[in-house]
């Protein structure tokens, strides 16, 4: 049985972790609710733990893998100009798939009429949050200092930090190729640290599954059916359809083998409902699996998990329509334009943690006047959504990740047409890390 498991591929482990983590969840909480040995021990001491070191070292290593893959893709640039065509197409391509996804979104919601008969009438006692304005945006963008933006996990200044320090490392020529060395083995020995601490996912992934589905409410989804399936179909639309026929119109690539390939990071971003956690796994499986370029892959997912959120605008546009119709209020042409625009600002607002993205309804609802307490209605089921709208946001991510690599001559075709690309490198033996090996002497004759 132990030799077995060891010989499964980790995204045979990761599922197995997960749908066990699921069933143990479900079982528990209806066998032995509030058993003292099951929910202090098993549910918050053993699967809490688990969950929450796996979500933590996940999180380590975001920051300084950014930043060493950043730096390494960019001094490493022969032209930098390439920069502006590569940043200019890929905001671009995030705007386009955002409006895409909250059109879409809209489009099914008021076909299928997920809140009608409702009748809910508003008190109007919810106050949103002030939306920062695009100057303070801009501005927010530069770090006046990068050790506090590295501190803080500021992913927009560790981007732009980044990015100069990589053209003034290549800028300096000669006499800077130390680093250019440096970086690039920080980078080999960062990428190897993701490897490592995907060991542990399986577990991790157990934990996190287990623990949330022993204490959620999943009879809300019975009450909000309708919206579920409708937010859900259009995620799933949104995959099929927009990122599938965008690869393949735009690139030609075959838009089925993209998909198993995004299995794994589609797991995390499901377990853990983060974006910004995914950036290890997602960054590994567009460069390692799909073949994209670290110059481009390195810029487009760190960008794409903090301001790519397509999931969270599908949401945000099934959720207006719903709560319009369940309170009754008509919105005309005008307003559902107003709202494809909000959502796309609130969904490049949404940090890539779990939850934000309902939080950001709220500027959506004020913009066209709906009531803020339709966010309460549907926040029973915002945990599972979010789930997979976050998995759907990375999958956005890569999409563009291998389009922008495609088109600038930075994907290498082979690795992205062989199934098994990138797989050998999921395992580290131990046996064979000798440490020192080479340069340090037998002392002990
Ligand atoms: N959890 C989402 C993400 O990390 C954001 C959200 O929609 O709440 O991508």
């Amino acid at each position: 049985m132990m030799k077995r498991w060891s010989q499964l591929s980790l995204t045979a482990k990761v599922l197995i972790g997960m749908v066990a983590g699921l069933l143990m969840g479900l079982l528990f909480r209806n066998l032995f609710t509030g058993h003292p040995l099951i929910e202090d021990y098993l549910i918050n001491g053993l699967f809490h733990m688990t969950g929450q070191i796996f979500l933590t070292v996940l999180k380590m290593i975001v920051v300084p893998l950014v930043f060493t893959s950043i730096v390494c893709g960019t001094c490493s640039l022969k032209d930098i100009t390439i920069l502006g065509r590569l940043g200019g197409m890929t905001l671009a391509l995030y705007l386009l798939t955002t409006a895409i996804a909250i059109s879409l979104a809209m489009s099914v919601a008021l076909l299928i009429g997920p809140g009608k008969g409702a009748n809910l009438e508003s008190a109007a006692n919810f106050v949103a949050g002030e939306a920062p304005s695009l100057v303070d945006v801009l501005i927010g963008m530069f770090p006046s200092n990068p050790i506090s933006a590295m501190a803080s996990g500021n992913t927009l200044q560790i981007i732009v930090f980044s990015i100069l320090f990589g053209i003034a490392i290549a800028a300096a020529g000669k006499p800077a190729q130390p680093l250019v060395k440096l970086f690039s083995a920080l980078n080999e020995a960062m990428l190897k640290l993701v490897t490592l601490i995907m060991n542990l996912a399986p577990y991790g992934v157990m934990g996190l599954m287990g623990k949330l589905f022993y204490s959620i409410d999943l009879s809300a989804i019975f009450s909000l059916v309708e919206y579920f399936f409708v937010v859900l179909g259009v995620l799933i639309l949104q995959v099929l359809i927009t990122y599938c026929g965008l690869l393949k119109l735009l690139t030609g690539l075959n838009p089925r083998i993209f998909l198993k390939k995004m299995r794994d990071a589609f797991m995390f971003a499901f377990s853990t409902a983060s974006s910004n956690a995914t950036i290890p796994v997602t960054l590994e499986t567009v460069t390692r699996r799909m073949g994209a370029c670290n110059q481009v892959s390195s810029f487009t997912v760190p960008l794409g998990s903090t301001i790519n959120m397509d999931g969270t605008a599908i949401m945000q546009g099934v959720a207006t329509v719903f709560i319009a119709q369940a309170f009754g209020i008509h919105l005309a042409f005008n307003d559902y334009m107003m709202v494809i625009v909000t959502a796309t600002l609130a969904s490049i607002g949404t940090a890539g943690v779990p939850g934000v993205g309902l939080v950001m309804l709220a500027m959506v609802l004020q913009q066209v006047g709906l009531p803020l307490e339709g966010i309460a209605l549907i926040m029973g089921v915002d945990r599972l959504l979010d789930m997979v709208r976050t998995a759907v946001n990375i999958t956005g991510d890569s999409a563009v990740t291998c389009i922008v690599a495609k088109q600038q001559g930075g994907l290498n075709t082979d690795i992205y047409n062989d199934i098994h690309a990138g797989e050998r490198e999921e395992h580290i033996d131990f046996h064979k890390i000798n440490i020192g090996e080479q340069d340090r002497p037998v002392t002990n004759h």
